[in-house]
């Protein structure tokens, strides 16, 4: 099998499975309970917070668990419109988001009467900054961009983004969604976000694991409300075994990723530069400013499930578009924003990689792609 849906999710490290049924054997205690056992798995969390804060450089910030980037980001966004809303009710992202993203924004639209302005991406899906400084204004009170792009594994300019939201929208708010980055594209260490959001699936933790990083200073409103753990922002008992194991799935990512970045950079680059010469495909991720684990391609005019379940026979696991699009059948939002034909937009397959894959991984992938692509345009 070559699993190439990392951007979907991964499989979970075997150090991380044992870790989390251990501290699901040892610590059970309900960390509020005020026995031995309820300290115990109340320190160990605490220390949990710690170390990530330590192993990812967040030293700065405070962090929330969730069970993944969708809550994280819905509590983001939505905590922290609803928390300014009394100085301004402007908000800011692109047509490119991950939907838990754009839904946030659109209900904040519809609920509430936020007014949304959506930057514009150029032709590889970057989005323009020229844009986000027009649009930004006094009552701006938040802005959000993805780090890495699903579909594409496009590189947007968080640095620039965040240096110009500070000069043009004091009362806005700059979250980031850094679930496809983390781990695989490091944020600039002096990066001044306030919000930022990852999940422990994408880098073979497991899945209904994930947290929000918020800066000391910010504050959200709280919609999670009951019994105020993780600092009133997500009521709920804590999940000190999920949190360990989000810790131990950050800290070998992060070391393998120094290990193994060379070489999935390199088969990256081999498939997009294969790829790109069969007849028929079109790449659709940058060469530059993109990262080293995704290769978007179209194939105009097949079906392209078809080819996914041709690929699939020979052991080899892709995507159309992303996970959470693909049973839509809708042309890829992302490619349609970036200027793409509908039939590009409807026929796109993303490849994604992960640590350990390199480039004797390629020609097999090539010569199967290849092969199938042929089948089905001979076919039409
Ligand atoms: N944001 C991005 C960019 C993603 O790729 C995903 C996962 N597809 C999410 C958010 C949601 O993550 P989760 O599956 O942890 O809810």
């Amino acid at each position: 099998m070559i699993y190439l849906d990392n951007s979907a999710t991964t499989k979970p490290y075997p150090e991380v499975l044992q870790v989390h049924q251990q501290v699901s054997e040892r610590f059970f205690g309900n960390p509020s309970s005020l026995h031995q056992l309820g300290i115990d798995a109340s320190r160990l969390l605490s220390e949990t917070r710690k170390q990530i804060l330590h192993y990812t450089g967040f030293t700065q910030y405070e962090i929330i668990f969730t069970s993944g980037a969708t809550e994280a980001n819905n509590i983001a966004i939505k905590g922290a419109a609803l928390a300014k809303m009394n100085r301004g009710r402007h908000i800011v992202t692109t047509a490119i988001e991950h939907p838990s993203v754009i839904e946030s924004f659109e209900q904040l639209k519809t609920l509430f009467g936020f007014d949304i302005s959506y930057i514009q991406v150029n032709e590889h899906g970057r989005a323009d900054m020229t844009h986000l400084k027009e649009v930004l204004r006094p009552d701006t009170v938040l802005v959000s961009l993805m780090h890495v792009n699903n579909e594409t594994g496009v590189i947007q300019p968080i640095e620039e983004a965040s240096s110009i939201i500070r000069k043009y929208a004091k009362e806005a708010i700059f979250h980031v969604d850094g679930v496809q980055g983390i781990g695989k594209v490091p944020l600039p260490k002096e990066m001044d976000i306030d919000l930022l959001t990852m999940s422990g699936h994408k880098i073979h933790g497991l899945k209904g694991t994930g947290a929000l990083f918020l800066k000391k200073e910010i504050i959200l409103a709280p919609f999670i409300t009951g019994g105020e753990q993780e600092l009133g922002l997500r009521s709920g008992t804590e999940n000190p075994a999920g949190a360990v194991s989000l810790a131990k799935a950050i800290k070998q990512s992060f070391e393998y990723l120094n290990k193994h970045h060379d070489e999935m950079i390199a088969l990256k680059t081999e498939l997009e530069q294969q790829l790109g010469k069969i007849e028929g495909v079109v790449i659709n991720t940058p060469l530059t400013h993109s990262a080293p684990h995704i290769v978007n391609f179209s194939v105009p005019g097949i079906q392209i499930e078809v080819l996914l379940h041709m690929l699939e026979k020979e052991g080899i696991y892709v995507s159309t578009t992303s996970a959470c699009s693909a049973k839509k059948k809708e042309p890829s939002r992302v490619l349609l924003a970036m200027g793409k034909s509908e039939e590009a937009a409807k026929s796109s397959m993303r490849i994604s990689l992960t640590y350990g894959q390199g480039p004797e991984l390629a020609p097999q992938i090539i010569t199967s792609i290849a092969q199938s692509v042929k089948k089905l345009k001979g076919m039409r």
